[in-house]
C-alpha cells in the first residue's frame, strides 16, 4: 500500500505553528499563574513579575528599554496604533501629513486612509519595479509638515527588503517620526533600536512561532503618542486593558528563539528558496519571480506563470497536499490583483497568476523536491486546458 505523503506547508508568511518551547512557557499561565498583573495580592505580584520579565526579554531582543515595549493584540493593531496615535498627537503642531508606500500591508494603508478621513493628508511614496522605495520620492514627500512616515521593513508578498536604517535616519534629519512594520522582518533581518533610528516598530507573534492574537509595538522614549484604547492605566496608559499574560510570555519566548536562530534560519531558508526558484525557472522558463532584482528576505518566493491563474493553481496544489497562498492571507480567494504587485507595475493577468510560497523552520529540502516536481506538472495541465 502506498502511504499518503504528509502535507507541505509553504505559507509561513501567513502564519506559523506555535513552537513547543513557546507552548511550554505559556502553560503555567493557563494554570496556577492566573493572576491579574494589576492586582496587589500575591497572585497579582507573581503575574506582574512575569509581565515585567517578558517585557525585559522582548526589549533585549529589540535593543530597547523595557518601557519602550507596548504589548498589543497583533501586527494590525501595532500598525494602526503607530500611524493613528502619532498623527493624532501631532496634528495640531503643524504636522498634518502621513507618508507611506503603496506596498504596505492594509493595516498601514487603512490607517493612512483614516488619517485622510479625519482631515489629515495621506502621501504615498513611489516604488520602483521591485517595490523598493525611490529615494527622491522619500526626500520630496517627507518634509517638516509630516507627523509620521511608515515604511515596511520586509514585504509580505514579495519579501523585498527596504533600507530601513537609512530611511529612518533621513526622516530623523527632518524631525519626522518613523514607523516600520517589521512583522515579516523580525527574526529575518538584524533589528537594533540602539543603532537604527526608527521611532516605532511593530511585530506580530504568530509569524514567529507564538500564537495568533499577540503582538508588540516598540515606541521610542519621547515619541508623541495619543492612546487608541483608553480606560485603564495598564502599559503606562498607552494601551488600557488587562494584559494577555500567557501570550505575552509566549511572544517573548518566541522572539528570543527567533533572534538566537536568525542567522542559521536565514541560511537554511535562503538555500531552500533559491533552490526551488532555480528548479522552477529551469522547468518553466517564462515564469516571473517578483522582486527578483532586489534584496529579498529568504522566506518568500512569489512566482507568476503566464497563462495560469492563482486560484486554480492554489486549489490544484492543495489537492496535492501543498499549501501556498496567492499573496497576503486576507487577499487569498479574491480575484482582485494584489495591490502590491499592481504597485510594481505587474500587469493584472500576471498579478492574478502570482503564487506565494513562504518557508519556515518546519520546511525541508524534501519539500522543495516535491514542489519542484508537482508545480511544473500542474502548470502544464493548466496550460493544456487553457489551450483546449
Ligand atoms: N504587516 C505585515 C507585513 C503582515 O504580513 C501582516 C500579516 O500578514 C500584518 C502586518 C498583520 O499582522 P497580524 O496578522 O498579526 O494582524
Amino acid at each position: 500500500m502506498v502511504m499518503a505523503q504528509p502535507p507541505i506547508y509553504l505559507d509561513n508568511a501567513a502564519t506559523t505553528p506555535v513552537r513547543e518551547e513557546v507552548f511550554e512557557a505559556m502553560r503555567p499561565f493557563f494554570g496556577p499563574k492566573f493572576g491579574n498583573p494589576s492586582s496587589i495580592h500575591s497572585f497579582g505580584r507573581e503575574a506582574r513579575a512575569a509581565l515585567d520579565e517578558a517585557r525585559e526579554r522582548l526589549a533585549t531582543c529589540l535593543g530597547a528599554h523595557p518601557d519602550e515595549v507596548s504589548f498589543n493584540s497583533c501586527g494590525t493593531e501595532g500598525d494602526n496604533t503607530a500611524v493613528l496615535c502619532l498623527w493624532r498627537a501631532m496634528r495640531d503642531s503643524g504636522r498634518n501629513a502621513v507618508v507611506t508606500t503603496p506596498i504596505e500591508h492594509k493595516a498601514v494603508l487603512a490607517a493612512a486612509h483614516e488619517v485622510a478621513h479625519e482631515g489629515g493628508e495621506e502621501r504615498i511614496l513611489d516604488v520602483d519595479s521591485n517595490g523598493v522605495v525611490v529615494d527622491a520620492s522619500f526626500d520630496e514627500q517627507v518634509r517638516d509638515d509630516v507627523a509620521v512616515a511608515s515604511v515596511m521593513w520586509v514585504n509580505n508578498e514579495t519579501g523585498v527588503i527596504q533600507d530601513i536604517p537609512a530611511l529612518a535616519q533621513r526622516a530623523k534629519q527632518r524631525g519626522v517620526a518613523f514607523h516600520t512594520d517589521a512583522v515579516q522582518a523580525f527574526g529575518k533581518v538584524a533589528i537594533d533600536a540602539r543603532t537604527q533610528p526608527f521611532d516605532l516598530l511593530s511585530i506580530s507573534g504568530h509569524k514567529i512561532g507564538a500564537p495568533k492574537g499577540i503582538g508588540a509595538l516598540f515606541i521610542r522614549r519621547g515619541t508623541a503618542f495619543e492612546p487608541l484604547i483608553r480606560g485603564g492605566s495598564q502599559d503606562r496608559g498607552r494601551r488600557a486593558g488587562t494584559e494577555n499574560l500567557a501570550y505575552v510570555v509566549g511572544l517573548a519566548t518566541a522572539a528570543e528563539l527567533a533572534v538566537a536562530e536568525r542567522e542559521q534560519h536565514w541560511k537554511e531558508t535562503e538555500h531552500m528558496r533559491d533552490r526551488l526558484q532555480a528548479l522552477l525557472l529551469a522547468a518553466i522558463p517564462d515564469a516571473v519571480v517578483h522582486s527578483r532584482g532586489a534584496q529579498r528576505a529568504p522566506h518568500v518566493l512569489n512566482i507568476s506563470v503566464p497563462g495560469t491563474d492563482n486560484e486554480s493553481m492554489l486549489m490544484a496544489l492543495d489537492l496535492r497536499g501543498i499549501a501556498c497562498s496567492g499573496g497576503s492571507a486576507c487577499q487569498s480567494g479574491s480575484v482582485t490583483p494584489s495591490h502590491v504587485l499592481s504597485a510594481l507595475g505587474v500587469a493584472p493577468a500576471l498579478a492574478n497568476a502570482a503564487v506565494r510560497m513562504s518557508f519556515g523552520p518546519i520546511n525541508t529540502e524534501a519539500d522543495v523536491d516535491r514542489v519542484a516536481e508537482v508545480f511544473p506538472k500542474l502548470v502544464a495541465k493548466a496550460r493544456s486546458m487553457a489551450a483546449a
